[in-house]
């Protein structure tokens, strides 16, 4: 029982980890100013790793404000986090109805009810029951749920049974509801913000693939290497950042079974983890609509997730196939000829 729980979390951070090694591979560390030092930080928050990367030349300010932007990272957790139990949305999950909701409570579901509707049902935040029934069958089983039980949460899943007021959230009485494809990306845009409120101008925050640059480096754009996700030791691209972000929805983040078949991705209309892809990447301007679409179109697949990325000004991306096909969408062809 403990032992797959275990294995689950050592999936995840192994992913995620070498993510991180493949961003520092690719900077370099001189600096034409020398006065200019790199200062960086860890903490696992939200259920993964964050780290904050800034340039400064005053490293009493830069530590500050890391300090301030894990702050404002930790108060986002305390208040979306679906596991912690007394976090606001657990609240939700529990009482189905919320008065006074935080703004960063609206805010977030307010931006995933809007992708929901631009993904005709993809992306739908109210797939949490049937993340917890996969959960309770590995955990307790050691297998995947039977068709019949997949069926019997799904019934639960439907976006437009959340209703958002400015004063009140309400979810229907047998809903459960989870931020985790869309809160990540938005602690990272509030962390890039409060940097920038204390006069940071070049720094890089990551939450183990959801990242935002803010400005660029001393010697030039942040070069994020995007790892290959059946070969960690291999990289499929660059993709160089310059106050920009990009996210990074895979299969192989966190997932229940070996042959990774129930992962922690939903398609909303199955019931079932999206199998077509195994891992989408979004380049836009900013972190909290890079997470959000990034998982919208890991369940819409090639042919549909490659379409809404085109239809989105400004937003780019690369999907790569079950078949290991890598498709990138018109920008990043431009952009993206190094390898
Ligand atoms: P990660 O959390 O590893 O960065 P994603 O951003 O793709 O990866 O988010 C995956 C998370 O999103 C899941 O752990 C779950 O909480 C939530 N989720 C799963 N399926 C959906 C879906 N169809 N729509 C919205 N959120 C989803
Ligand atoms: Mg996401």
């Amino acid at each position: 029982m403990k032992a797959k729980k275990y294995m689950r979390y050592a999936g995840q951070v192994y992913a995620k980890i070498l993510l991180m090694i493949a961003v520092l591979i690719t900077g370099t560390t001189v600096n034409a100013d020398s006065s200019i030092q790199k200062i960086s930080r860890s903490e696992e928050l939200m259920d993964t790793f964050f780290t904050i990367t800034v340039y400064s030349d005053n490293p009493e300010t830069a530590e500050a404000a890391i300090g301030s932007a894990f702050n404002e990272i930790k108060k986002i957790e305390s208040e979306l986090s679906v596991y912690s139990g007394d976090s606001e949305l657990a609240r939700l999950n529990r009482r189905k109805t919320l008065e006074s909701p935080s703004e960063d409570l609206k805010i977030n579901i307010a931006r995933a009810l809007y992708y929901s509707n631009l993904s005709d049902g993809a992306f739908d935040i109210t797939v949490q029951p049937i993340l917890d029934l996969y959960n309770r069958s590995f955990i307790e089983k050691n297998s995947a749920p039977s068709g019949e039980m997949i069926n019997k949460e799904l019934k639960k899943v439907d976006y437009k049974r959340v209703i958002l007021k400015d004063q009140e959230i309400k979810i229907g009485d047998d809903q459960s509801i989870t931020l985790g494809g869309i809160a990540k990306g938005y602690a990272v845009e509030k962390a890039v913000e409060t940097l920038r409120r204390h006069n940071i101008t070049m720094a890089l925050v990551d939450a183990s693939g959801n990242m935002r640059a803010l400005g660029k480096k001393p010697e030039g754009v942040w070069n994020v290497a995007m790892e290959d996700p059946r070969d960690m030791n291999n990289y499929i691209t660059i993709i160089p950042l310059d106050n920009n972000a990009v996210s990074t929805s895979g299969d192989y983040e966190r997932y229940f079974d070996d042959k990774m078949e129930y992962h922690h991705i939903i398609n909303p209309k199955t019931g079932y983890s999206a199998t077509e892809l195994i891992s989408v990447t979004i380049v836009t301007d900013n972190a909290f609509d890079a997470d959000a679409i990034s998982t919208a179109v890991f369940v819409l697949g090639e042919e549909k997730g490659m379409k809404l990325i085109e239809s989105l000004p400004g937003v780019e991306g690369l999907i790569i196939t079950r078949e290991m096909e890598i498709l990138r969408s018109s920008g990043l062809k431009e952009i993206n000829n190094n390898k």
